[in-house]
């Protein structure tokens, strides 16, 4: 009688688990319907432009509306099985993104502290200005958007408590800059399209309310009554879990790696210092601060750079070469149908960056991708030159290495054609920086810059850049570093101007991890080619197979790579 009673409550949880069970497939097809109808802004940015036209209020309803979001595809989750590598990989990125997403409303919370995590002038500005639909139908989509412009500010002023002086202020900087998407640009292209009058009417009325919302906005951050601001630092605990969330690594492992890193730059450029002295100084003496002679050598070296008005010229000129000493060497297979378009940074991007790649998401794989280029007019001529010294003629091309070829336009082409959306979707940031970072070395390796020992020096300045970002982040949200220690760690340890080292300050103040995202997913790439190709600094022919097999899985984990490869994946 038990016996039975037992075996039959066996059947009963086993067709129970069999029935709720979810296929692998159908579970991601739902996610991501389901994720585009939560995330409007994020579905426009890859491409998916269904939901152009809604605009999320960021109210705390919505925020309800998410969290139920992510508890029913977390339940829905644990009931999908699977026994292919590949479809757990996917499982375990959306597993990773809904727990990051539940710990950023209930612990991390910036949308209290972060008044810059509010800010429509972009999205409008890139419905308004990228040319991925026809004009009427971006306008369509604009005009309904519109609507709910003053609502989403007044969420916004509604959910901030105690926000840290540095976003606050940069939040009014942005908006400040930003505003005449709403006060001229979106009704110049109205005036001009062949829309009714009585539309056209009702669009100036609601940009003129977007308008006045934004400056509301302004003012009222203007004159907050907030004499004890959250500090800038995130504090030990929020940033260990942030950089969990997102490096997949414990911050000191990653903050010794750059300490030692930091040391055998420091010997080389010693070394490749003392080699080049005799031709650019002669018989003059070394100074004895062995940092204080690497400084003076690359002093020397970054007076060789091009103009301002033939920067863009020099890039354009630039990357045809590198093209062909990647096909040369056969470093990896490039594809010859999607061009990389060079062109000056659009209007509504500037100030963002100096170079920036723009890059057609997994819905649009027949779009172009563009290599912006910051223009340097308007620039002071002390400015200008103190630019063009940092991007020298040996930097520029490590530039071009990193934002391009094989950098992150090859990478970004391949992740397209990741053969799963969900891995082409959930970009990890310290992947692809990582790759972009990794590809600057292993251009030189291979002998790139006809390995002089200029181009050498010039390198591990660069390299020393992301090596040196990584120390500073984590020492100023985690060590309490002060302003006057990083300055001196940029300026004297990694051979930086005072101006560069102020904006790198400045930005370490209002993002936290992001820095570390360059060195850290370098290192592990590296680390990972030894581990699984020793053999690859000598044979060309595995170090292309070794790119092209790294890269196909798209822009996932670095760890996560590793498990694929080496399951034959
Ligand atoms: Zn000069
Ligand atoms: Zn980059």
């Amino acid at each position: 009688m038990i016996k039975k009673r037992i075996v039959l409550f066996f059947f009963l949880a086993i067709s129970f688990a069999g029935n709720a069970q979810m296929d692998v497939n159908t579970f991601k097809e739902q996610f991501v319907q389901n994720l585009w109808k939560t995330y409007p802004d994020w579905a426009s940015s890859v491409g998916f432009h269904n939901y152009d036209s809604v605009l999320i209020i960021p109210d705390s309803m919505n925020r309800v509306k998410e969290m139920a979001f992510l508890n029913a595809q977390f339940k829905l989750l644990s009931t999908v099985k699977t026994k292919n590598l590949s479809d757990e990989t996917d499982l375990k990125l959306i597993k990773n993104f809904i727990t990051s997403s539940f710990w950023n409303l209930r612990k991390l919370k910036s949308y209290e502290w972060n008044p810059a995590s509010y800010n429509l002038c972009g999205t409008f500005s890139y419905l308004l200005h990228e040319n991925y639909a026809p004009r009427e139908l971006r306008l369509k989509n604009i005009f309904k958007k519109l609507e709910n412009v003053p609502a989403y500010y007044d969420a916004a002023l509604a959910n901030i408590k105690n926000p840290t002086a540095e976003h606050t202020k940069l939040a009014i900087d942005q908006h400040r800059n930003a505003i005449n998407v709403f006060d001229n640009e979106i009704m110049d292209a109205v005036t001009r399209s062949g829309l009714p009058g009585v539309v056209k009417r009702t669009f100036s009325a609601r940009c003129e309310a977007a308008s006045k919302a934004v400056k509301n906005y302004i003012n009222k951050l203007d004159s907050l009554d907030n004499p004890n601001p959250r500090s800038f630092r995130l504090g030990k605990d929020l940033y260990e879990t942030k950089f969990k969330n997102e490096i997949f690594e414990h911050p000191d492992t990653i903050f010794q790696r750059a300490l030692a890193r930091k040391q055998f730059l420091h010997t080389e450029m010693s070394k490749l210092t003392d080699q080049l002295w005799p031709k650019y100084f002669g018989n003059k003496v070394h100074p004895r601060s062995n940092l204080r002679k690497i400084k003076m050598m690359i002093d020397t070296l970054s007076a060789s750079h091009c103009e301002a008005d033939s920067f863009q010229s020099t890039i354009e000129k630039q990357i045809p070469a590198l093209v062909k000493f990647v096909n040369d060497k056969k470093l990896i297979g490039m594809d010859p149908t999607k061009p990389l378009v060079v062109r000056r940074e659009p209007e509504y991007m500037a100030g963002v960056a100096g170079a920036s790649i723009s890059s057609p998401g997994p819905y649009e794989k027949n779009g172009n991708t563009y290599y912006n280029v910051g223009s340097l007019s308007g620039w002071s001529p002390e400015d200008k030159e103190s630019y063009l010294r940092e991007y020298n003629d040996y930097i520029l091309q490590i530039l071009n290495i990193h934002e391009a070829i094989p950098g992150h336009y090859v990478q970004l082409i391949y992740s397209n054609r990741a053969p799963s959306l969900i891995k082409s979707l959930f970009g990890n940031n310290s992947m692809i920086e990582g790759w972009a970072v990794y590809s600057e070395l292993m251009m030189l390796e291979n002998g790139y810059g006809d390995s002089t020992a200029e181009m050498w020096l010039m390198y591990y300045k660069w390299n020393l850049r992301s090596v040196c970002n990584t120390i500073l982040d984590i020492s100023i949200h985690t060590k309490d570093l002060k302003k006057e220690d990083a300055m001196n760690l940029l300026t004297i340890h990694a051979f930086q101007q005072q101006k560069e080292a102020e904006g790198k300050w400045k930005r370490a103040t209002l993002s936290d991890v992001q820095l570390c995202s360059y060195f850290s997913g370098f290192s592990q790439i590296l680390e990972l080619r030894n581990k699984i190709c020793p053999a690859c600094r000598e044979k060309p022919e595995l170090l292309r197979l070794f790119h092209e097999k790294f890269l196909s899985y798209g822009s996932i984990p670095v760890k996560e790579i590793e498990k694929l490869m080496r399951s034959g994946n």
